[in-house]
Order: C-alpha cells, then structure tokens, then sequence
C-alpha cells in the first residue's frame, strides 16, 4: 500500500534499525521502545493486522515466528514476549500486521 510507514520501512523507503530481512519478512527495533529489547516482525506483503489473516495468506505468519525463534537466539534472548494488536481497541496504531517482540525486563499478566 503506497501510504502504508511499515510497507515503506519494508521497502527501505523510509530508514530503519534493521534486525533481520528476506524476502517475506522485515524486522526492525521500534523506535519507541517499551523494554530494553523492542523489535518488531514485518511481512513485507501489506496484511492489515491479524483480523486480515486467511488462509491464503497465513505462511508467513508461520514464518515470521519462525524468524522470532531464529532472531532472539542470535540476540541471546531466551525470555520474550510477542504482541500483535488488532484494532484500535487493542491498541493498534499502524495499520499494517506486526509482532512485537519484547524482551529484558520482567513483565506483567494481564496486559494493561
Ligand atoms: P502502538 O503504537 O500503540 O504500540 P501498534 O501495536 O500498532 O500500536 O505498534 C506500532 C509500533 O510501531 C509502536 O510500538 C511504534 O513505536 C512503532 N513505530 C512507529 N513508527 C515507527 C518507525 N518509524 N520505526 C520504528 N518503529 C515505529
């Protein structure tokens, strides 16, 4: 999608701190962090959140966890969380599917 910032931050239209690329998925550290590690999982496919998954379209998604487990070992990371909000109620502000991961600090249950 032409006005989509995470489509652009995907095709490198916009400058990113790059964690991890191929030619499905686009990983990022989110500019506003909310624990020491912060990133976040792209398809670079434009997927609107997970109220758009199908299943046309659901391999990646598959992939993209995969990229997680693979991106947190190299980091070191043994301890994470992954967030993906959906809807404005649940606090999603861009439009375009991503999984936060989070990691370095202890974290709370139930998410506020
Ligand atoms: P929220 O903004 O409430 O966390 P989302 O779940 O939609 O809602 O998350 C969007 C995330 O994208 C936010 O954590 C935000 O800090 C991050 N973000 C927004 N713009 C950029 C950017 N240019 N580079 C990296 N991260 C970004």
């Amino acid at each position: 999608m032409s006005d989509c910032l995470f489509c652009k931050i995907a095709a490198g239209e916009i400058p990113s701190n790059k964690v991890y690329e191929d030619d499905q998925v686009y990983a990022f550290y989110d500019i506003d962090p909310q624990a020491p590690t912060h990133f976040l999982v792209i398809p670079k496919a434009h997927i609107g959140s997970c109220g758009e998954i199908t299943a046309e379209n659901a391999g990646v998604v598959a992939h993209a966890f995969a990229v997680i487990s693979q991106v947190t070992k190299e980091l070191g990371i043994t301890d994470f969380r992954v967030v993906s909000n959906c809807g404005g109620q649940a606090g999603q502000s861009v439009h375009h599917l991503h999984f936060h991961v989070l990691a370095g600090r202890d974290m709370t249950w139930p998410p506020g």
